[in-house]
């Protein structure tokens, strides 16, 4: 069973509803919501767990088959980036519960994965990158096949650019922490949604895009002392990934 950082989790919280929870729920949930309870397609063909404490109940995240301000706490892990509709199942999140989590995959994996994805698009799970630009801001960008192969014009947004074509990232993937890899957001009563229809340029349109955050995730996960020996190993495999942190001013325990 997953849990939350120790200081994160809802230990008052009586009515804690999960959204997709698949083979590995979080603990103390009460009830969980998945979509197709026969087809375990996008859960890698697992079994469903169901605690014995749990109540599973069928439905879409889009319509939540409950009452407003049913749950004091709601889960939502790796399901956001999936949904057709992402605003409307955020507004259902707000509606049914006082507060949540919400996870999902960095548009740092996301893009990175996608850029050497060789199977068709048609077949991707994941329809959008999700990430957080400002306190209480939770926005999605398509992600479709021309959308993955873009980068903001900003030196954010070249600077991934550059920094994804100098290796593999299937193989580089694991050099980095879980934290880098992944969106995480929490919110209490309710927070903001922008779901856009095409990849933000930052400098064109004076809004914040996914590359700022990448960037900050990617520096921060290379001056990780406690993952130095991991990290340090990344230059030696892809030299031409060095060459773009100096290119770019950053130095790290990654670029020395
Ligand atoms: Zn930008």
């Amino acid at each position: 069973m997953k849990r939350l950082p120790w200081w994160r989790r809802p230990y008052f919280s009586r009515r804690v509803l999960e959204i997709g929870p698949g083979h590995n729920p979080f603990a103390g949930v009460t009830h969980l919501l998945e979509r197709d309870i026969a087809d375990g397609h996008e859960r890698g063909g697992h079994a469903l767990i169901v605690p014995a404490a749990a109540r599973l109940i069928v439905g879409e995240a889009t319509t939540l088959p409950f009452a407003a301000g049913s749950f004091d706490f709601v889960y939502a892990s790796h399901v956001l980036e999936h949904v057709e509709e992402p605003e409307a199942a955020c507004r259902e999140l707000m509606r049914v519960g006082k507060a949540g989590y919400i996870e999902t995959p960095s548009p740092f994996l996301e893009q990175g994965l996608a850029l050497r994805d060789e199977t068709s698009p048609a077949h991707w799970f994941h329809r959008w990158f999700v990430f957080s630009p400002l306190p209480g801001l939770l926005a999605f960008e398509p992600k479709s096949p021309e959308d993955v192969g873009r980068f903001c014009s900003c030196a954010d947004g070249q600077f991934l650019r550059e920094f994804f074509e100098s290796l593999d990232f299937r193989e580089a993937q694991h050099f980095f922490r879980r934290s880098s890899k992944t969106t995480v957001f929490y919110w209490t009563t309710s927070f903001q949604v922008e779901a856009r229809d095409h990849l933000v340029d930052c400098r064109r349109e004076g809004r914040p895009c996914r590359f700022t955050g990448m960037r900050q995730a990617l520096i921060a996960n290379c001056n990780d002392v406690l993952r130095a020996g991991r990290v340090r190993r990344l230059p030696r495999q892809y030299p031409k990934s060095r060459d773009v942190f100096r290119k770019y001013g950053h130095t790290s325990l990654f670029v020395r």
